[in-house]
């Protein structure tokens, strides 16, 4: 794990129980200071990432292509409503891509496999044209973009071809992905259009059922209710593995007012589903790939701790604040703090900025400023040239999965933390959860 990762310099100034985190108050950690250098190196990002995106032919995603950006924005303004630069800034990009893409090399782009999901296909720009009408009320195009995208959700559910996994970044949790986003960014829109409610509703209750049963249906040994392959193995991570698909469960039946005949069973299987998940933690406190896999070598939101974590705080408001969902997370932290300054860069996936948001995310829930603590000793330390300059070069070094996007996302939510203070809490999602 070591040659993967630089040391934490700050790793002997605290532990989890040192009275030096009482006397670290949330504002003395939300400094204005800080809020300045922040916003700041803000405006750099942004100025970087606007001018080195790739084309439309290259990459038209969210992981790692010029749809991040644009996600990016978007999230920006939704959390900020005051914010309509960046609302204008979101709409120039997606215009920009629309008709790039119209005089794009089709053949080119058609050449990629059938891509369904948010992050990793063209369902990702359809999602965020259908939260931008959503805002702008334009009726008529919401409902195109929707049908658009729902129209696919029975081939995708029948998988006659066998051609979808279920994880996220390629598979059937991605597409679902695609539709709790609308339901969350488009609530108040959705109130108003009930057609359009009900139909996404009837297809996101499809999507559960199917990835439930199809999960307990799982032919091969495992001791999991719900269990899932991907690549002939089974995945136990963020983005190709169970925990995803947990946490893409949870966030589905919660949008929706499930009957309870339906939902008691669902809720029990994946109940278990996280004992069998939080069972395979290593000593460390991070999460191998897979479960027969004792190796300790990966400590990103693909594979390991930082890709568990956003599942267990999950669960930990999803099932009334259980504590044992919230003590695993703070446990599992631990390999992060130690081991998660990662050489890889600065990304969401893979890299720094993902990681932090595991401290985050526990602060969202624990309220406790250490963790805003550990937050900004990694935000910090990102920000140091001579720190930054250890890194790789990712191989999409402007992407918001992969490259600095994800620094600026990590960045505006902590600008807007303190602005908010704890009021903002309820807007912390690690990206696009
Ligand atoms: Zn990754």
């Amino acid at each position: 794990m070591e040659e993967r990762c630089i040391e934490n310099p700050f790793l002997g100034d605290i532990s989890n129980s040192s009275p030096v985190t009482s006397e670290r108050t949330l504002e003395s950690l939300l400094t204005k200071q800080l809020h300045q250098i922040h916003s700041n190196v803000l405006i750099d990002l942004e100025n970087d990432l606007r001018h080195n995106q790739p084309n439309i032919n290259d990459d038209d995603t969210v992981y790692t292509g010029i749809a991040g950006l644009c996600f990016y924005y978007l999230n920006k303004y939704v959390k900020d409503n005051n914010d309509t630069q960046a609302l204008q800034t979101c709409k120039e990009i997606y215009n920009q891509i629309i008709t790039d893409t119209n005089t794009a090399d089709n053949n080119k782009r058609k050449k990629k496999k059938k891509r369904i999901t948010f992050l990793h296909g063209v369902n990702g720009l359809l999602t965020i044209g259908i939260i931008l009408h959503s805002i702008d009320n334009n009726v008529n195009d919401f409902v195109n973009l929707l049908n658009q995208l729902q129209s696919q959700c029975t081939e995708i559910v029948d998988n006659l071809e066998d051609q979808y996994p279920f994880e996220i970044l390629f598979g059937k949790c991605g597409y679902l992905q695609c539709l709790i986003l609308i339901k969350r960014y488009c609530r108040t829109f959705l109130n108003g259009n009930v057609e359009s409610k009900n139909l996404l509703d009837q297809s996101i209750e499809l999507l559960i059922m199917d990835i439930v049963q199809n999960g307990r249906d799982y032919p091969y040994e495992t001791e999991s209710p719900l269990m899932y392959e991907w690549h002939e193995s089974q995945y136990l991570g963020g983005i190709h593995g169970l925990s995803g698909i947990l946490y893409m469960l949870m966030c589905a039946i919660e949008s929706l007012d499930l009957d309870t005949a339906k939902r008691i069973p669902i809720d029990k299987d994946i109940q278990d589903s996280l004992d069998f998940l939080m069972g395979t933690m290593l000593p460390s406190g991070n999460f191998p790939s897979r479960p027969q896999n004792k190796n300790d070598r990966l400590v990103q939101f693909c594979h390991g701790a930082p890709g568990v974590i956003p599942t267990l705080v999950k669960a930990y408001s999803y099932f009334n604040k259980n504590p044992k969902y919230l003590d695993c997370a703070i446990k599992s932290s631990n390999a992060i703090w130690k081991h998660g300054l990662l050489v890889k860069g600065s990304g969401i996936c893979h890299g720094i900025s993902g990681n932090a948001y595991s401290f985050l995310l526990i602060y969202k829930e624990s309220k406790d400023p250490i963790w805003l603590f550990k937050t900004l000793a990694f935000v910090k330390l990102l920000l140091t040239q001579s720190f930054f300059k250890l890194l790789n070069t990712p191989d999409n070094p402007y992407s918001l999965f992969e490259g600095v996007g994800g620094l600026a996302y990590l960045l505006n939510d902590l600008m807007n933390l303190y602005q908010s203070k704890d009021a903002y809490l309820p807007q912390i999602q690690f990206p696009s959860y």
